[in-house]
């Protein structure tokens, strides 16, 4: 029988090892994926800390998954044996229940899973997905360099375009790294005026080259006076992990702004004068559905918006990843599966 390879994590904290399989079939509804690459996102610390605690090993983890359909399950429709597509964090959905049907299919009520957490994922050379969850993949996009286009280029693209801000509004983007690198591109193509927030000076050229029109230093300057005096944000995007720092920002939103939460910190303390004052709000985005990655896949390839990343073989993912947590990687990582 044909064998597959995947890193694997075998318990709470891991390492990855490499492992060995039989090729699995697809079930109903499900197809399988010659993967190609995966990025190595930093949620994937979920599913090596366990942090959801319904999770189970041996798991393989990733979800930021490029590839070729080669088998379908019973019941597929739409999707071809040979046709190259993407699988982010978003699992699948049912189509029919409450949730699906009021077009938040994300929070569906019958499946609950999560693509390299609550089932096997994208470190490995063939992964199954269910077919909901799957996402088309144009012709003409690079299947490596924008395998992170599926979780952190989605999530960015995604929550800017849900911010509610126009073309010429302030959006700030909080944080220039694996995701912030991606929202700059994406909020200045979107027609914002794109100013990108960073502690320390180092990333200012980069940031402007990627197509932020102002830059905040945060160590030079209080970044919600800042953009107080550019006249307040429409919308922030926050992807740091640092809560405080989060904090910190949200004085410099603007009359009815949006702080879009996409970073994952500790608990959130705000000043309500800060939101009442300006009607102005805090939410989570999550990342997206098939329909918002192929959005972003197209809107990428149009636009010219790509990640930029370091690539390592499958074999080395436990590298990869302790590359991807030192914070150090320009930006992504990712794992390319025939390297
Ligand atoms: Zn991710
Ligand atoms: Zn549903």
């Amino acid at each position: 029988m044909a064998k597959m390879r995947a890193m694997v994590v075998r318990g709470r904290g891991g390492p990855l090892v490499a492992e060995e399989r039989d090729i699995p079939v697809p079930g109903p509804e499900e197809l399988r994926v010659r993967v190609e690459a995966c990025g190595v996102c930093h949620s994937d610390t979920v599913t090596v800390q366990q942090l959801f605690p319904f999770i189970q090993y041996p798991r393989i983890p990733g979800h930021e998954v490029v590839g070729v359909v080669d088998a379908l399950g019973a019941g597929v429709k739409g999707f071809k044996v040979g046709e190259r597509v993407g699988v982010g964090w978003f699992g699948g959905a049912c189509g029919y229940c409450g949730h699906c049907r009021r077009d938040a299919g994300f929070a569906c009520e019958n499946i609950h899973e999560v693509t390299g957490v609550s089932r096997d994922g994208g470190y490995a050379t063939h992964m199954i997905a269910l077919a909901s969850s799957v996402a088309h993949f144009p012709d003409d996009l690079d299947p490596i360099e924008s395998a992170p286009l599926l979780c952190a280029g989605v999530t960015t693209f995604n929550a800017l375009r849900h911010t509610g801000a126009g073309p010429g509004d302030i959006v700030a983007v909080h944080g220039v790294g694996g995701l912030g690198h991606l929202g700059i591109q994406y909020a200045a193509r979107q027609g914002f005026r794109t100013g990108a927030v960073n502690r320390g000076g180092d990333k200012e050229e980069l940031a402007r080259k990627l197509g932020a029109s102002d830059f905040i230093d945060t160590e030079k300057q209080d970044a919600a006076k800042a953009l107080t005096e550019m006249g307040g944000a429409r919308a922030i995007l926050a992807t740091v992990t640092n809560s405080e720092a989060m904090q910190a920002i949200a004085g410099g939103l603007g009359a009815n702004g949006i702080m879009m939460v996409i970073g994952v910190g500790g608990p959130l303390t705000l000043n309500p004068i800060d939101l009442i004052t300006k009607s102005a709000g805090i939410r989570g985005w999550y990342s997206g559905v098939a329909r918002d990655s192929e959005d972003a896949l197209q809107f990428s390839r149009r636009n010219k918006v790509a990640s930029m990343n370091e690539i390592y073989p499958l074999e080395k993912a436990q590298e990869a990843y302790e590359r991807m947590l030192s914070g150090k990687a320009r930006f992504r990582v990712v794992l390319k599966m025939d390297a």
